[in-house]
């Protein structure tokens, strides 16, 4: 059988620690087999970022820009200990911030289902997707420590000069204060790519902010998604049979615990982060979560949602077994082909995505897992296996 070829390339960022064993496994047993892969290789790996000068992973970002369709392995946030850990010169950025602050965007993390695996609310039986809005909020703020007494104020300068001041607080002793912001053409945007995205998938959207508490800065992500909805998405809506519902997010944390999933809820920064990995682990691992960044110029970039998995790395170098689950990584692969196929035109490669996630679910539902899955899986007779026979065993499956 001769493989399926590409026109474009796909750019290719790898890793660190664990799931960057994955990535040279997943595209030797699962992809390398099947597609003559053309990709543009960028290594995030945190030695090749110290050495460049985390350039690497600026260019990354700017290649994705250029040819639509990026797939990232996990890497690591250098955090202290770290930075003594592999001798960096500084403690680098966050490549994920670096990459999302170049591309603007949203993320969308869906669950992967395997119908043997239970999540831990009963209720839940359709993948709920998080939107999460990728600019701005705490994660681009400026804080301060007063270390006194003083008075602290929220200034803006307008461009023609008019100034308008607030107090934010009069300290009487030591305090913190943090600024931040947002642009309405990034929420713009947001609201653009979640309603784009429920329309695609035909799910209701649940959209929820702290409007009662943050009467300007939250009203503001609520009235811009309104007036986007009444003006440019209703009647698709409608016409689809779908919803749109705004409330507060505390009012969808209690809705979401008791529905049966099938949504789309749309979060503010800081709230799709925390609330993405709360749902990943009640649908029973974050091993089983996809992540896609889009842009609003309509670029993807396709990632897992966990990280590099670092215990399992050092069990690795210590030549021990591991059994590490690549689900989300061999979905990060299968979504970045399955794009470039649509946009290019290549039936094959959508074809072969699909087959290959069909094949990896099918291989979890006969009861073949990773020690991850083992508690949570329903079937019966459970074989468990390592990091590597598990991609064996879905090569398997694939191939019959
Ligand atoms: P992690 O890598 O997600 O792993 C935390 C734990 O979750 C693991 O120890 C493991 O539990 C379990 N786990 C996660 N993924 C798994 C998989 N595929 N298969 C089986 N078990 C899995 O998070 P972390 O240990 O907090 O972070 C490690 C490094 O990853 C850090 O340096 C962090 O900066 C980086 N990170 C990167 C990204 C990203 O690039 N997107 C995201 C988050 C974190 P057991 O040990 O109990 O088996
Ligand atoms: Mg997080």
């Amino acid at each position: 059988m001769s493989k399926i070829k590409m026109n474009i390339p796909l750019v290719e960022i790898d890793g660190d620690e664990m799931t960057r064993i994955i990535w040279k496994m997943i595209k030797d047993i699962l992809i390398e087999p099947y597609v003559e892969l053309k990709s543009e290789y960028y290594d995030l790996g945190l030695e090749n970022r110290d050495k460049t000068d985390d350039q690497v992973t600026i260019d990354s970002a700017m290649a994705i820009k250029k040819y639509g369709v990026g797939v990232k392995c996990a890497t690591i946030t250098p955090n202290a200990q770290r930075v003594e850990e592999y001798k960096l010169k500084k403690m680098w950025k966050s490549p994920n911030g670096t990459i999302r602050a170049l591309l603007d965007g949203t993320v969308f993390r869906a669950p992967i289902i395997a119908q043997s695996i239970k999540p831990f609310v009963k209720t839940w039986e359709k993948p709920i997707v998080i939107a999460r809005h990728a600019y701005g909020d705490v994660y681009k703020d400026v804080e301060f420590h007063a270390t006194s007494a003083g008075k602290a104020e929220l200034v803006f300068t307008s461009e023609s000069g008019e100034v308008s001041r607030q107090t934010i607080h009069d300290f009487d002793g030591p305090g913190i204060i943090l600024g931040m912001h947002n642009t309405d053409d990034s929420i713009k945007s947001f609201a653009r790519a979640c309603f784009n995205y429920a329309l695609d998938q035909k799910i209701d959207l649940w959209f929820s902010t702290k409007d009662t508490i943050s009467k300007i800065y939250d009203h503001r992500f609520k009235d811009i998604f309104a007036e986007i909805f009444e003006n440019e998405y209703k009647d698709k809506f409608e016409a689809n049979n779908i919803e749109y519902f705004y409330t507060l997010i505390d009012d969808v944390v209690a809705r979401i615990v008791r529905s049966e999933g099938g949504m789309l809820w749309a979060c503010k920064n800081y709230d799709g982060d925390v609330m993405s990995d709360m749902v990943a682990s009640a649908f029973g691992s974050l091993a089983m979560m996809t992540s896609v960044l889009v842009s609003p110029d309509g670029k993807f970039e396709y990632e897992a949602a966990h990280g590099t998995v670092t215990r399992h790395y050092y069990k690795h170098l210590k030549g021990e077994e591991t059994s590490t689950n690549s689900m989300a990584t061999i979905f990060a692969w299968t979504g970045a082909l399955k794009k470039r196929g649509e946009l290019d035109g290549i039936n094959e490669l959508v074809e072969f995505a699909e087959k290959l996630e069909k094949a990896s679910i099918d291989t979890i539902e006969k009861g073949i897992m990773t020690k991850d899955l083992a508690q949570l899986s329903e079937v019966e007779e459970k074989k468990i296996v390592n990091t590597e026979d598990f991609l064996k065993e879905i090569r398997k499956n694939f191939d019959n």
